[in-house]
């Protein structure tokens, strides 16, 4: 039976262009199927690769063997703004070696259990498990802080008849709030 590794992996824009099993890991190379982007400057269509490189980017384990992606990291050059755009995928960060999902993998399972546990099983290093955790909680926190819909703004004297003054912001739909002193 053929295995369809592009429906397995479910990445947007990817295909599967080889296969490769060393002892118990998984190397799936990776092609792109987009062959343009947009500049994130001008918004013009990039067409002109100035580069590829490859990166081992670490996904997750398919019946127990960890698998690594080997996927091209494309710079482009945009002729109008005289710059080099590296292009961003969304299945990962800039300057990452593990896909987003790995990461909230690894995040939700700190949470549960030692990162002695995590990295023995997952094979990472400790300050690996550590940096993940702790690059997914800054970014949950970034999420949470973004574009709230309805606002309040509220300014009340740190003491009273104090020309101190204290303000507020509460995002109204999560009652979250911050101070700006
Ligand atoms: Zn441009």
């Amino acid at each position: 039976m053929w295995i369809n590794f592009d429906q397995l992996l479910d990445l947007p824009n990817v295909t599967v262009v080889n296969y490769q099993k060393i002892a118990q890991t998984i190397f799936l190379k990776l092609a792109l199927l987009n062959e343009t982007i947009e500049c994130p400057n001008c918004h013009q269509t990039l067409d002109r690769i100035n580069q590829t490189e490859y990166n081992l980017v670490r996904d997750l384990s398919i019946l127990g063997n960890p698998v690594y992606l080997e996927v091209p990291r494309r710079q482009f050059h945009c002729q109008k703004c005289q710059k080099y755009i590296s292009e961003r995928l969304s299945f990962m960060r800039l300057r990452q070696h593990h896909t987003i999902r790995y990461e909230s993998m690894i995040y939700e399972r700190v949470k549960n259990c030692s990162i002695e546990e995590i990295s023995r099983e997952e094979g990472l290093g400790w300050e690996e498990v550590e940096l993940i955790f702790n690059h997914c909680a800054k970014e949950l926190e970034k999420e949470e802080w973004e574009a709230p819909e309805r606002i309040s703004l509220d300014e009340f004297s740190n003491l009273k008849g104090h020309k101190d003054f204290i303000t507020t912001v509460v995002d109204l739909d999560k009652k979250n709030f911050t101070r700006c002193d």
